[in-house]
């Protein structure tokens, strides 16, 4: 079986003006299905570039990126915007929410955009918000929802069209500890249930409860880090 990520020779850089960022160098990465991977890494490091890239949102300057097989850089935008939409669910750390849709119609937003008939997609919206504890907010407005509220439509959105790999970057970035706590509990139930689950964070705990970590500086993956499963896991 394929990896579900491979990139190989990737180099992104940014112009400014007269300079160029070089925001990813070199970078070969292999990620297999159903893997849990931290991004750490100081800020400017690359971090969010790489999640960028993964999520079809971004194009390496040079390299490649297989997705589950197949050469992703090569699609038309959209045959990539259709790939982003079935394989991809995105967190994050604002929460990128629909500031005039209420909960659940940003919920929907993915299905509606899919062209998924209404019945099924009033069925699937309703299911999400029992799911993540939302039944009573299903009409407030993002405004009228807290931190951890917002980021449970948005891991429910992220879901809905059940992806291959969720992407989060920094999805606790915005919250007081206990509700980031929980936030990464509900996206490692989804990788405990096969998604494959990249999160960039630079906290260090949170970090460490991926199973490989990856540590990026200067836009260079310096560490990959797989720590073994203990024997009764
Ligand atoms: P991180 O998420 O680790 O903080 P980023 O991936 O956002 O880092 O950024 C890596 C580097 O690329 C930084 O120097 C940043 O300023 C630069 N960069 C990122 N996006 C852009 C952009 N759209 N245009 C120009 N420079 C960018
Ligand atoms: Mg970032």
């Amino acid at each position: 079986m394929p990896a579900l990520i491979e990139l190989s020779g990737i180099e992104r850089i940014f112009q400014l003006g007269d300079s160029e960022v070089h925001a990813l160098r070199h970078l070969e990465l292999s990620i297999a299905a159903g893997e849990y991977v931290a991004v750490m890494g100081p800020s400017g490091s690359g971090k969010s570039t790489l999640l960028n890239l993964l999520g079809l949102l971004d194009h390496p300057n040079i390299g490649i990126y297989r997705l589950e097989g197949r050469d992703v850089t090569t699609l038309s935008p959209e045959e990539q915007a259709r790939v982003r939409s079935e394989r991809i669910g995105f967190v994050f750390q604002s929460f990128h929410l629909v500031p005039r849709l209420t909960a659940a119609e940003n919920i929907a937003l993915p299905m509606t955009l899919a062209g998924i008939e209404p019945a099924q997609r009033a069925k699937r919206v309703e299911q999400a918000l029992k799911d993540y504890g939302l039944a009573d907010r299903a009409s407030h407005r993002p405004d009228q929802l807290s931190g951890g509220q917002r980021q449970r439509v948005a891991i429910a959105r992220a879901t809905i069209m059940q992806p291959a790999m969720i992407l989060a970057d920094e999805p606790t970035g915005n919250l007081d500890r206990a509700t980031g706590e929980e936030v990464m509990r509900l996206l490692e139930e989804l990788n405990q249930r096969g998604v494959t689950l990249i999160v960039v964070t630079h906290d260090t705990t949170l970090g460490a409860r991926a199973r490989r970590q990856l540590l990026m500086e200067d836009g260079e993956l310096r560490h990959d880090r797989t720590i073994k499963k203990k024997s009764n896991a």
